[in-house]
């Protein structure tokens, strides 16, 4: 039997270690979207599904025992179509979710927003912004091309973007020094990012704070209401357990 997992995140990547360590059969499912990804240990599986009944059909396939959805906090779609698909197929189901930066020294002073038009505009009168929000947010930016904007990206924008953007290509995680080096070098005067949580990309934040830089943050999307840790740790008991369970009511049945 099969734990799967809907990856995408450094947490995803953990979660598979941890398990196939611990010699249970995992399957992740990456979307494709980055050029080069890291690949978690185990069985690596590429590409939508088609939907939700594509993935109820993998999950009868793989005949999966339980079902992790480790995605990005800001990937809802998926989210959505896995909540349905477990409900199709009675597979039981956790999402794995890393705490937002709500509770950051910093959160109070920031403005929060609900979408990436919502940054654009409550960030306009800014003329050096750093965007770090996502290469498929650009477009809600595209009236900036009169301006110094500073983008970092994992891989190259889908389209030729204004003259005066200067993008940097990289992954973190990120150190305090660097962050805020980048944003005494750029003179940035906002930065833009969203609500992704954990520590991997958190500097840039301390940084800005203490450089007295303003922050524009995009609040999570929703996301169905499915039981959520926090922890890889408790994603692996969780996992253990439901396989441990499923196995003695096949084994019984
Ligand atoms: P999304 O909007 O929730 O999903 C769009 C479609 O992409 C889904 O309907 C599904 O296609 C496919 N998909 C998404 N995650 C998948 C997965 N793990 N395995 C197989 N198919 C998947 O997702 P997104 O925001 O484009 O993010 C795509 C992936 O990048 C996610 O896995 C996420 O963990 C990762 N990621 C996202 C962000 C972000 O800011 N959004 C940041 C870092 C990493 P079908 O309907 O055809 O199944």
């Amino acid at each position: 039997m099969t734990v799967v997992i809907l990856g995408g995140t450094v947490e995803a990547r953990q979660l598979a270690a941890v398990l196939v360590a611990d010699g249970v059969d995992v399957v992740s499912s990456l979307a494709g979207r980055v050029g080069s990804p890291s690949l978690p240990p185990g069985r690596v599986r590429v590409g939508g599904f088609g939907g939700v009944s594509g993935l109820a059909e993998y999950l009868l396939d793989q005949r999966a025992a339980a079902l992790v959805d480790a995605t990005h906090p800001f990937a809802a779609t998926i989210s959505g179509n896995a909540a349905q698909a477990v409900s199709l197929t009675d597979t039981p189901l956790v999402r794995l979710e890393r705490p937002g930066w709500g509770k950051h020294p910093g959160a109070g002073f920031w403005t929060w927003v609900s979408d990436a038009a919502a940054a654009q505009a409550a960030a306009d009168s800014a003329r050096r912004p750093f965007l770090t929000t996502g290469r498929q947010t650009l477009p809600s930016f595209a009236s900036w091309a009169d301006r110094d904007v500073l983008i970092r990206l994992v891989d190259p924008p889908l389209t030729p973007l204004p003259a005066r953007w200067t993008v940097i290509l990289s992954r973190g995680p990120y150190s305090y020094w660097g962050e805020r080096q980048i944003l005494r070098e750029h003179a940035i005067d906002v930065l833009l990012t969203k609500d992704s949580g954990g520590a991997h990309t958190v500097a840039k934040l301390d940084a800005a704070g203490d450089l007295g830089i303003p922050v524009v943050i995009i609040a999570r999307p929703e996301h169905p209401p499915v039981r959520t840790l926090r922890t890889v740790a408790e994603a692996a008991t969780w996992s253990k357990s439901t396989l441990d369970l499923r196995s003695v009511g096949r084994s019984s049945s």
